[in-house]
């Protein structure tokens, strides 16, 4: 048609076309770049303003002169649902920082058994609460250097994952060795609902959740895999993920010990 052959010729005499072809590649990258910075940005102003009205919802909370059982309802359920927001914004600026790797690693010395010890000790209240056993195995010591921080968010975030979804009367186990001189080795295994073999690809991904009511329900986000992984991949560790449906599930994580 006249139309299309204006356009065409439009598009040869100003060059729209190539440019547009050059383009197209490019702004991707840039246009993930830009979401990313947003997406870290936004959580990280979203912090001051949340913890303020955490600490607010946590005052009405405990004011002696709030009698009414509705207003303490309202008050609790408040308090709730911004302590949930809290740490969706913060594991949010976790994995949006990671891609730009403004994620630095602190490295020190310590003891993994003691990081898995206390992070067990913390998750002992839960397990009761469900009727797990959890079974701390293999290595009582083992000096690594790594980010002693983000290893307890690691162990954390595994334990937690085995505690909520095993069924009552369950049992978790953590595991710690050393495979190599160099390298450490632990896992953390349960005999909870499993993951499908398609479902194993995924579970890393962000917000990926296989069953997104249960977990919800659970208090999960779907980024604590994605955080995990980030984690161990700052520190050139691999995770390995064995799991079946119904009969339970296994996450091994191996880091290099690092120099003394
Ligand atoms: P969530 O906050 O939903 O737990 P995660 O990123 O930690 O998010 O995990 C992603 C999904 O992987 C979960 O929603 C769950 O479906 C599955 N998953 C993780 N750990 C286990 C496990 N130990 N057993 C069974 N499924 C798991």
């Amino acid at each position: 048609t006249l139309a299309g052959i204006a356009v065409l010729a439009l598009i040869i005499t100003t060059g729209v076309g190539y440019n547009m072809a050059g383009r197209a590649i490019i702004p991707l990258k840039e246009a993930y770049e830009k979401q990313r910075q947003f997406a870290a940005d936004a959580s990280h102003e979203l912090r001051t303003p949340l913890s303020v009205v955490l600490a607010s919802a946590e005052l009405l909370d405990n004011d002696p002169s709030i009698k009414s059982p509705f207003l303490k309802q309202v008050i609790g359920d408040v308090r709730d649902e911004v302590k949930k927001m809290t740490k969706l914004v913060s594991d949010l600026l976790v994995v949006a920082r990671s891609d730009n790797q403004a994620l630095k690693l602190k490295l020190t010395r310590f003891d993994l058994g003691e990081v898995i010890d206390q992070t067990m000790r913390k998750m002992q209240p839960l397990a009761e609460k469900k009727n797990i056993t959890l079974k701390r195995e293999g290595e009582k010591e083992v000096f690594i250097r790594a980010d002693e921080q983000k290893l307890k968010q690691l162990v954390l975030i595994f334990v937690d994952n085995a505690l909520k979804y095993t069924p009552d009367g369950g049992s978790v186990s953590v595991r710690l060795s050393t495979p190599s001189p160099t390298r450490v080795s632990f896992d953390v295994q349960d005999t909870g609902i499993g993951i499908s073999p398609e479902d194993q690809q995924k579970v890393f991904d962000r917000f990926y959740r296989v069953d997104k009511a249960r977990s919800r329900e659970m208090g999960g986000n779907g980024l604590g895999l994605a955080i995990a992984q980030e984690i161990v991949r700052l520190h050139n560790g691999i995770i390995d993920l064995k799991s079946e449906q119904g009969k339970g599930t296994t996450f091994t994580v191996t880091l290099r010990r690092g120099k003394e």
